[in-house]
């Protein structure tokens, strides 16, 4: 008869499937996931490129994060390095692209990465319950899930939650454990867009240059700066330069109703210089001296008073500080990842809930948030790995 003992885990996304792994060598592992499969937004994460770190270190990968102090223990438990390592273990090489993504070997496939969790966990013996659904607690705060056959509670054993935020809800993080765990006393900030494009009100006349990018420019919001790309859009803008801007817009919308971004569409050239290309150019040329292509004039055109156009005087300066306000963020469904979540003062370390200690949590389903550029998976497996440690203590495994 075997004495070990059952975890499960609900939700099986990277911080579910890498926590299942790291405890099914010590533990019978029970995953439960309501789709007809395990990591689809691993899956859409992987979509042009799947971006799976970053190769930042330290203290400079913990900035990444907000709050970076709460997750600086479990990024430096379980960094980059670390997390390329289990998945060379798995067979899966990577490789440190552009700007310090770290990316699966060319030629493995996102399919193949997930293939190969899959296969490992398969090879543990962990058992993956697919179209089960956590619906809520009964009255021991135990989980309830539903599938086809009926209804499963989970009476026995530690069970960590993974069940991610409300991006993209088609892969089925849809954020309905929200009200469950309100419901059992645990605190959850409301999930909120996060890098997710911006809404502007644009003039029709920057309609034919939807879709354009508006290359090598600076964002800045609040005490955030940002140099990037980022693409007009029907609504706005979205991008690179927009994303890492998002939790400034999103304080501002909250205090002020309106946030204003500020963008430089000239970072590498100093007002002077561009003052002096200005000089002795005819008014019809003033743009073409500035060097902007069309999507930027328009955009320059659209958000600088008429008044100050025609005179002409602060060009150079208004160039590099065009504001442009900012009425909304998009909506959850479309952002890559969300905001809010459940809040640091109802975790222990170790991520086991304070009022409910065998019930622990991981991902995204947290209060945390990071820009894209491999951060939001490293972030996400960086707490699998902390509460399977965690559980692990707890069961004298580790
Ligand atoms: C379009 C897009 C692109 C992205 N690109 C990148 C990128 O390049 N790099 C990067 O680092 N990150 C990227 N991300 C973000 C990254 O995919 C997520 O941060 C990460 O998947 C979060 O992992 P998780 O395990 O916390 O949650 P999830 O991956 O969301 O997994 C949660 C799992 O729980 C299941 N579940 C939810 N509710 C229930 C329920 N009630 N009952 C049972 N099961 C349930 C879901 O079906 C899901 O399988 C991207 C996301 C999107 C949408």
């Amino acid at each position: 008869m075997s004495h070990r003992p059952t975890v499960s885990i609900i939700g099986g996304g990277p911080a579910g499937l890498i926590a299942a792994d790291l405890l099914a060598g010590h533990c019978t592992v029970h995953v439960y996931e309501r789709g007809r499969q395990v990591g689809r937004k691993f899956l859409v994460a992987g979509d042009g490129g799947l971006n799976i770190t970053h190769s930042d270190a330290g203290e400079r990968l913990f900035a990444r994060y907000l709050p970076a102090e709460r997750m600086r223990p479990y990024l430096h438990a379980f960094g980059p390095e670390a997390l390329r390592a289990w998945l060379e273990g798995m067979g899966i090489p990577t490789f440190v692209g552009t700007s310090g993504r770290v990316f699966p070997q060319r030629g493995i496939k996102p399919y193949a990465v997930l293939a190969a969790m899959r296969e490992r966990l398969r090879m543990k013996g962990v058992h993956v319950h697919l179209q089960h659904h956590f619906v809520g607690f009964n009255a021991h705060a135990r989980p309830v899930l539903e599938h086809a056959g009926g209804k499963v509670v989970v009476t026995e054993g530690l069970v960590l939650f993974a069940l991610g935020g409300a991006s993209w809800p088609v892969t089925g993080s849809t954020g309905d454990w929200v009200a469950p765990f309100r419901s059992i006393g645990v605190q959850v900030t409301d999930l909120a867009p996060s890098n997710c494009g911006v809404e502007i009100d644009l003039p029709d006349a920057l309609a034919v240059h939807e879709g354009k990018p508006l290359k090598n420019i600076r964002i800045t919001c609040g005490t955030i700066a940002v140099h990037g790309e980022a693409t007009l859009t029907r609504t706005g803008l979205e991008g690179n330069a927009i994303y890492p801007v998002i939790s400034a817009v999103r304080e501002a919308l909250r205090e002020h109703g309106q946030a204003v971004l500020e963008i430089d569409l000239k970072p590498d050239v100093t007002e002077e210089e561009l003052q002096r290309r200005l000089s002795g150019a005819a008014w019809k040329e003033r743009m073409a001296a500035l060097r902007l292509d069309r999507a930027q004039v328009a955009l320059f055109k659209a958000f600088t008073p008429m008044q100050r156009f025609v005179d002409g005087s602060t060009l150079a300066h208004d160039v590099k500080h065009l504001q442009v306000p900012v009425h909304a963020l998009r909506p959850i469904g479309e952002a890559i990842s969300s905001a809010g979540g459940i809040t640091w003062d109802e975790l222990r370390d170790d991520l086991a809930l304070v009022k409910h200690p065998h019930l622990y949590a991981a991902g995204e389903m947290i209060d945390w948030d990071a820009p894209t550029g491999g951060f939001l998976l490293q972030g996400a497996f960086a707490l699998g790995h902390a509460a399977a440690m965690g559980m692990l203590k707890v069961l004298g495994g580790a």
